[in-house]
C-alpha cells in the first residue's frame, strides 16, 4: 500500500479558530492511523490578506495540541517570510518548500506546461474590459464569468497577462468523496478561471493541485466550502495527466446559535481557551467528536490520543453539520482534569495560580490537590479553591452564611462550640477534626448542612472549597481558630 500522506493547508489570513483545527486533527489522525505522514503546508498566495503571526500561531497551536508534523516549513523558509521566532521549529522535508509564496517558479512552470499542451491560454483583457463584460452579462441576466475572448488570440508571453484554464464546457465531472460518496456536476460551475495572475502568483486552484501532487498527498481533507471548486481541480489533474488525491469534504461546524462557527462566537480561539484553563487533549477530543464517531454502536466519548489514532476512519465522519457546544467542552475539560495524575495536575495548575497571584505553600497545595481536581472544570478555577490558604485578610461571603436554617444566633452557637471542640484537640488531622465537629450540629439541634456552611465561610470565606476537614487540617489549628474568632466578631451581637 502506498504511504498515506495528508496535509493541513491553512491560509494565514487570520487566526484559526478551534473548528479550523478539526481539519488538522482529522488529517493527522488519518495519517497516523495508517502509519503515514502528516504535513503542514502554508497557502499564502493571497499576500494582501496575509496576517503577520498567523503561521506562527498555527505551528505553535499544533504543537500545543501534541500534533507532530512530519513535514512542514523549515526555519530558513520561515525566515525568508520574516516569520521566524525564538524557538521556531525547523520542520522541513523532502518536498519543500512548504510555503506557497516560496514555490512561485513551480506554479509558473506548470501553467506554461498547460499553455503548451493547449489546456490553458494567456489573456490580456484589462480589468475595465472584464468589468464591461460582466455588466453586460448581468444585464442579459446571465451568470457572470469570462467569455473566453482570448482563447484563440495567442496573446504573446511578453505582454502583461494572466493564464486562464480552458474549461471544457460540455461534459460532466464526477468523483467519489470519501465522506459523501459520488458527487457529480453535469455542467461545470466555473468559466475559464485564472490559474496564474499577472504578478506571477498562482490562484488557489493551481497551487493546491500542484502542491498536492508534488507533495505526494494521498488524501485531501478540507471544509465543505471547497466542494464547489473540486471540479476544476479534477479537470486540472486530468489536463496534467496526474492521479487526483482522494478528497474528503468535511461538514460545517456551527455554534449553538445554528450559525457557522466563527470568531464571533465566544471561546473558539485555542489560545484563549488555553488561557481560560482548558487542556489541549480535552479540546482535541471534543473538537474531533464534532462530526466524527467511532461507530460500531460505541458511545465512547472520551479517548486518549492513541485511541483516536487507532479508531479513526473517514467512514466515521458525518455528512451533516455538527455543533460546537461550549458547555459540553467545559464538561469534557472537567473529565480530563480529573483524569490527570495529581502531580501533572499540580504542574499544569501552577502557572494559573501564579498568574492570579495565588501564592500558597507547595506542600499545602499538594495536600489538597486531588480534592481540587475533583471540583474544577477549568484550571482557572483552581486559584479560587485554594486562595483561602494564603496569609491575608479573608473576605467572607457572610450573606451566604445566614438564611435557610441558620440565623445569627445559631451561627454564633455553631462557631462557639466548634471553637471549643477544635481548641481542645491535641493534634489536628482530618480524622480528629472530623470526630470533633461531626456532632456539633446535632448537639445544637441543627441540620448539619447549614452548620457546616457557616463554618466553611468562617474559615475559608467561601461556600465552595475542597472538603472542610481536609481544608482545616491543611490550614492548621492556629489559623482555623483565629478565623473562627474573627467571624464571631463580625456577627452582630
Ligand atoms: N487554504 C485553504 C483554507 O485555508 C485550504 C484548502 C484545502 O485544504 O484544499 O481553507
Amino acid at each position: 500500500m502506498t504511504e498515506v500522506r495528508t496535509r493541513f493547508a491553512p491560509s494565514p489570513t487570520g487566526f484559526q479558530h478551534v473548528g479550523g483545527f478539526r481539519t488538522a486533527f482529522y488529517a493527522y489522525l488519518l495519517a497516523k492511523h495508517f502509519g503515514g505522514k502528516f504535513i503542514l503546508r502554508v497557502e499564502d498566495t493571497d499576500r494582501e490578506r496575509t496576517v503577520p503571526g498567523a503561521i506562527r500561531f498555527v505551528i505553535e497551536e499544533l504543537k500545543w495540541f501534541g500534533i507532530e508534523l512530519d513535514e512542514g516549513p523549515s526555519r530558513e523558509d520561515l525566515k525568508a517570510l520574516g516569520e521566524d521566532w525564538e524557538g521556531a521549529p525547523d520542520i522541513g522535508g523532502p518536498c519543500g518548500p512548504y510555503i506557497q509564496s516560496l514555490r512561485i517558479s513551480r506554479y509558473k512552470e506548470v501553467a506554461e506546461q498547460l499553455v503548451a499542451s493547449g489546456h490553458a491560454y494567456r489573456c490580456d483583457c484589462t480589468p475595465e474590459m472584464l468589468e464591461r463584460e460582466r455588466n453586460e452579462q448581468m444585464a442579459r441576466k446571465e451568470s457572470p464569468g469570462y467569455s473566453g475572448y482570448c482563447r484563440t488570440r495567442n496573446v504573446p508571453a511578453d505582454k502583461p497577462h494572466v493564464i486562464r484554464f480552458k474549461m471544457p464546457t460540455k461534459r460532466s465531472v464526477s468523483f467519489v468523496d470519501a465522506i459523501r460518496g459520488k458527487v457529480q456536476w453535469d455542467t461545470i460551475p466555473l468559466r475559464d478561471t485564472v490559474l496564474l495572475k499577472s504578478d506571477g502568483f498562482p490562484t488557489y486552484h493551481l497551487a493546491v493541485v500542484v502542491d498536492d501532487h508534488d507533495m505526494k498527498i494521498t488524501h485531501a481533507l478540507r471544509g465543505i466550502e471547497w466542494l464547489s471548486s473540486t471540479p476544476i481541480h479534477l479537470l486540472l489533474y486530468e489536463a496534467l495527466g496526474w492521479e487526483p488525491v482522494t478528497f474528503a469534504h468535511l461538514p460545517v461546524i456551527n455554534g449553538t446559535d445554528g450559525k457557522k462557527l466563527s470568531k464571533r462566537h465566544n471561546a473558539t480561539n485555542s489560545k484563549e481557551l488555553r488561557e481560560q484553563g482548558y487542556l489541549a487533549e480535552a479540546i482535541m477530543n471534543f473538537v474531533t467528536l464534532i462530526g466524527w464517531a467511532p461507530g460500531e454502536g460505541s458511545d465512547q466519548e472520551v479517548f486518549t490520543c492513541e485511541e483516536l489514532v487507532q479508531k479513526f476512519s473517514l467512514a466515521g465522519i458525518n455528512e451533516s453539520s455538527g455543533v460546537f457546544d461550549p458547555v459540553k467542552l467545559q464538561w469534557m475539560n472537567g473529565l480530563y482534569i480529573r483524569k490527570l495524575p495529581v502531580e501533572e495536575f499540580i504542574k499544569r495548575a501552577q502557572p494559573f495560580l501564579e498568574k492570579e497571584g495565588v501564592v500558597v505553600p507547595a506542600d499545602q497545595f499538594a495536600a489538597l490537590a486531588s480534592h481540587v481536581q475533583e471540583r474544577v472544570k477549568t484550571l482557572t478555577e483552581v486559584g479560587g479553591m485554594v486562595d483561602f490558604l494564603m496569609d491575608r485578610p479573608l473576605e467572607r461571603q457572610m450573606d451566604a452564611m445566614l438564611g435557610k436554617g441558620m440565623d445569627n444566633e445559631k451561627a454564633r452557637q455553631v462557631l462557639f462550640l466548634s471553637l471549643e471542640r477544635l481548641g481542645a484537640l491535641p493534634e489536628f488531622t482530618t480524622e480528629v477534626i472530623d470526630q470533633a465537629l461531626r456532632g456539633v450540629a446535632t448537639e445544637l439541634g441543627l441540620k448539619p448542612g447549614p452548620a457546616f456552611v457557616a463554618l466553611r465561610i468562617a474559615v475559608t470565606g467561601k461556600t465552595i472549597t475542597p472538603p472542610l476537614f481536609e481544608s482545616f487540617a491543611v490550614l492548621g489549628k492556629d489559623k482555623v481558630l483565629s478565623r473562627v474568632r474573627e467571624t464571631l466578631e463580625l456577627l452582630p451581637k
